[in-house]
């Protein structure tokens, strides 16, 4: 169960309410948005309900069943949106962040920033930690890949995005990035999970590459338990048996999220098919089954990219996407609209 307490509770009535709701767990405290939650796994009696709602100081009680509670679409039914800029992340119109793999030079951040912000992306990506299957692969620019973006920003007015690879790296990548990205490899580092809830700063959580859906909400409930709830999910394809592209881009996941829970979902078709001819087609898909928004690898010499050049694609291409993107974003909200309008 979750309850949900004004600031105003006096401990006496703390304890009392934690003696209402206690099994043999004792809850977990969360702070968020000027609200203290009190959540456990014990499952939520009527009578119980009544009587935490007698509190003054109890705003809402929620039965939330699931073993991820406050990401739960139950905890904010109406969904959770999150400003970074001029991007907004689960409203009506789908949001692209686009920018290369890996940050190289001055002269390429800034171009690509350029390039992509004239295209329509409002938030410029960019790894200057790079996780790489091999130890021998370009690692990334590290702290002077951050100076570069933050460069890039100046210049741009697109908020930046980029990986924080590890919680000792966490204090520098805060101090540059506006969305601090957990990657793939790392969905499941729970210390890291823990470290980026206290830092304030909205997360772009990446679905590891062999993760169950539940597994996804629970490192996404890591962040939120934690007391950070601005957390962007990104579904960006899953190992299969599928011998002709990097992974197999999950899209059932999408309008199975929307339910799951309340945060936004974006799709990565760069990495999903590590295929520059499958980014356009399988960006429209996902818009078209109600992802939020896109992350796309674009560089201005996509075949010369340092990492990642085959799903690398041109700024011409990406503008194109986004040209198809918003209509399919503006048909998506008018048939939302329609469907809801009641019959007769
Ligand atoms: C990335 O987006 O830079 C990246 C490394 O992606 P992933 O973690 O999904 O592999
Ligand atoms: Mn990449």
């Amino acid at each position: 169960m979750i309850v949900v307490i004004k600031d105003e509770a006096t401990p006496q009535e703390l304890q009392a309410i934690e003696q209402l709701m206690a099994g043999s767990e004792s809850p977990h405290y969360t702070r968020l948005d000027g609200s203290l939650i009190l959540s456990n796994e014990r499952p939520l009696q009527q009578d119980t309900a009544l009587r935490l709602l007698e509190f003054a100081s109890v705003e809402r009680v929620l039965k939330a069943d699931k073993a991820y509670r406050l990401v739960s679409r139950e905890f904010r039914p109406a969904g959770t949106i999150i400003r970074v800029g001029d991007a907004v992340f689960g409203g009506d119109e789908a949001v692209a962040i686009a920018g290369p793999c890996s940050v190289e030079s001055e002269d390429q951040i800034l171009r690509i920033a350029a390039e992509v912000k004239e295209g329509g992306a409002k938030v410029l990506r960019g790894g200057a930690f790079k996780p790489r299957t091999s130890p021998y692969a370009f690692q990334g620019l590290g702290e002077r890949g951050l100076e570069l973006l933050a460069k890039a920003r100046e210049a741009s007015g697109l908020p930046i995005v980029t990986e924080v690879l590890d919680a000792a790296d966490l204090p520098l990548v805060a101090s540059y990035a506006d969305i601090l990205q957990v990657g793939s490899r790392n969905m499941k580092n729970y210390k890291l999970l823990k470290a980026v809830a206290a830092s304030n700063k909205p997360i772009l959580l990446k679905r590891g590459m062999a993760s169950h859906l539940e597994e996804l909400l629970l490192s996404a409930e890591y962040i939120m338990a934690g007391g950070n709830g601005d957390i962007i999910l990104c579904e960006r394809g899953v190992r299969t048996f599928t011998d002709y592209a990097r992974n197999t881009l999950d899209l059932n996941i999408v309008p199975t999220i929307k339910k799951a829970t309340h945060l936004p979902i974006i799709v990565d078709p760069s990495h999903g098919t590590g295929i520059r001819d499958l980014v356009a087609p399988m960006s429209m898909a996902a818009i078209a089954c109600g992802a939020d928004g896109l992350m796309i690898e674009v560089h201005t010499e996509p075949d010369r990219s340092w990492s990642d050049a085959a799903q690398a694609i041109s700024p011409e291409n990406f503008a194109d996407i986004m040209h198809k993107v918003r209509s399919l974003s503006a048909w998506r909200t008018a048939h939302e609209a329609l469907s809801l309008t009641p019959e007769g």
